[in-house]
């Protein structure tokens, strides 16, 4: 697949690539036939430990005097490193998450964009001034938090990379950063810009699974944490930060729900569903992976959804043909099928499921399926599946269908198609998710605020506020402006 492997890098720390604790690497696998392409060290909470040590070193006696001014060129200089090296980034998240050549190329200009944009909001951060009482006034200043600890899972590495190592950095903190086992040859990629470009020790890259992650999450020496990964994680890190009042940011999982409205454009309603769950494999946390029909469009809907999904061409993400590519990892291919088999044990129809060509290599590919006749209670329709598997309800009442959408412990995403607008911003008003598409699916934008309600999570990325809120910390002056004594300022006047 690759005539480069990727067995060179080490731990990122203090500047340098070096080996871990352990001496130990683990293999990264080539997702589309299950080849090693490269390695990467098998990182320790004693990696932790030493990172964490360098970043708050780093914080005290550098990046902490940096000015805005500065840091906002360092940035800078990071997104056009990117931007020069942007098909080596491109083809090595294909190799390593598996994903068409199209998507990783979506994913590293988001990258780029990010580090752009939260470039910008370096020399924009400002407080308030407040008025208080008598001869007083309250001004506030944001100040960073000191070391960020960042962990990420594997489903857009170079994207998640910048979307949370940039805004802390433009905020003034350090970063310690902790990539997904699946994927963490890209971070180690953009660790090698990082090199080049930024002060050692501004960020530290430790590699490996739970050990250096549960670490990170309980490190006394950590004032904020920004996890990206599964409810049941998220939880744990929650409970780990509590021990010392870590502040939490948590982008977690989904299980969203998409209703087409009798008056919907079908055609709009169909290509925006079809994105909406396939997109990335089904491998979104923002996926519309709940689809409700009214009754009176559902044959239709169906008879163009299955027409799209039957023309879908799967295959290895290298192959720019390919629309739908392998799962990322074993781990994924055995959880989606487990959920393929259970739809059907738990009397859900199939009404549509795609074959793989004959001729595919060794890799994990699950082919699209779509669910009918499910109801609520079933566990195809609760449970966060994470692959291209789609449930579809029908619904008569409005109502019914909004009732249904919120029955779910999660809250990221919904969407809503419809011809009439007040309707459907009356039934986006309605639904309890962070971000609501109306007559469209397109996620992921810098500037609008992205995250969670109820068990997907807490915190928002991507609103310029609203990022800035998450990487520093407000702290209030309250001033004095009349003098101390009577009459002590009066000498200036005479
Ligand atoms: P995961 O929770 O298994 O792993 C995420 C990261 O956490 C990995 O780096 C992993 O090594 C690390 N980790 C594992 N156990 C840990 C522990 N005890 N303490 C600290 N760190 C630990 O998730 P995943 O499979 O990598 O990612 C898929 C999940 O991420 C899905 O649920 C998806 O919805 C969610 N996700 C959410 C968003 C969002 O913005 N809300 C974006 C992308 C993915």
């Amino acid at each position: 697949m690759t005539d480069h492997d990727y067995h060179d890098w080490g731990l990122f720390v203090d500047g340098e690539f070096t080996q871990s604790e352990s001496g130990e690497r683990f293999d990264v696998e080539n997702p589309a036939d299950k080849t090693v392409i490269g390695s990467a060290p098998e990182g320790t909470a004693g990696d932790i430990d030493e990172a964490v040590r360098v970043a708050r070193e780093t914080y005290e006696e550098t990046w902490r005097h940096v000015s805005a001014r500065e840091r906002v060129d360092y940035l800078l200089e990071v997104a056009d490193r990117v931007e020069e090296r942007a098909e080596e980034f491109v083809l090595l998240e294909t190799l390593e998450n598996g994903k068409p050549l199209s998507e990783s190329r979506t994913d590293v200009e988001e990258a780029i964009d990010g580090y752009r944009y939260y470039a910008g909001t370096a020399d924009k951060t400002h407080g308030d001034t407040i008025p208080e009482r008598d001869d007083l006034f309250d001004y506030t200043v944001r100040e960073p938090y000191g070391v960020v600890g960042v962990i990420i899972p594997w489903n857009w590495p170079p994207m998640h990379t910048a979307d949370f190592t940039a805004p802390a950095l433009a905020a003034g903190n350090t970063v310690v950063l902790k990539p997904a086992p699946e994927t963490p040859l890209s971070s180690l990629l953009m660790a090698e810009l990082w090199q080049d470009v930024l002060p050692d020790g501004v960020v530290n890259v430790v590699t490996g699974d739970v050990a250096p992650g549960a670490r990170l999450t309980e490190h006394p020496d950590v004032d904020k944490l920004a996890f990206t990964g599964h409810t049941e994680t998220g939880s744990k890190v929650m409970k780990a930060a509590a021990e010392d009042i870590t502040d939490v940011m948590l982008e977690l999982g989904g299980k969203n729900a998409n209703i087409v409205l009798p008056d919907a454009n079908i055609e709009k309603a169909v290509d925006g569903s079809y994105d909406g769950i396939f997109n990335n494999q089904g491998q979104a946390c923002a996926s519309g992976s709940r689809l409700y029909l009214h009754d009176s469009i559902y044959d239709e809907f169906i008879e163009q959804f299955v027409a799209k999904a039957e023309g879908m061409v799967i295959g290895p993400g290298t192959d720019e043909e390919t629309d739908l590519a392998p799962l990322a990892s074993q781990q994924q291919y055995d959880k989606v099928r487990k959920y393929i088999e259970l739809g059907k044990e738990e009397g859900a129809s199939v009404i549509h499921e795609g074959k793989l060509p004959a001729d595919l290599p060794d890799g994990y590919y699950v082919p699209p399926v779509v669910f009918g006749d499910v109801t609520q209670d079933m566990r195809i329709a609760r449970e966060e599946i994470f692959g291209p598997v789609l449930t579809v309800q029908r619904y008569e009442r409005v109502e019914d269908a909004i009732e249904m959408a919120n029955d779910t412990e999660y809250g990221l995403t919904g969407a809503v198609w419809s011809r009439n607008m007040e309707v459907a911003n009356r039934v986006a008003r309605r639904l309890e998710a962070g971000l609501i598409f109306v007559n469209n699916f397109v996620n992921g934008f810098l500037g609008a605020p992205f995250g969670g309600y109820k068990r997907s999570g807490i915190g928002r990325k991507l609103g310029f506020e609203e990022t800035l809120d998450e990487f520093t910390q407000v702290k209030t002056i309250r001033s004095q402006i009349a003098p101390s004594e009577d009459g002590a300022i009066d000498e200036y006047y005479d």
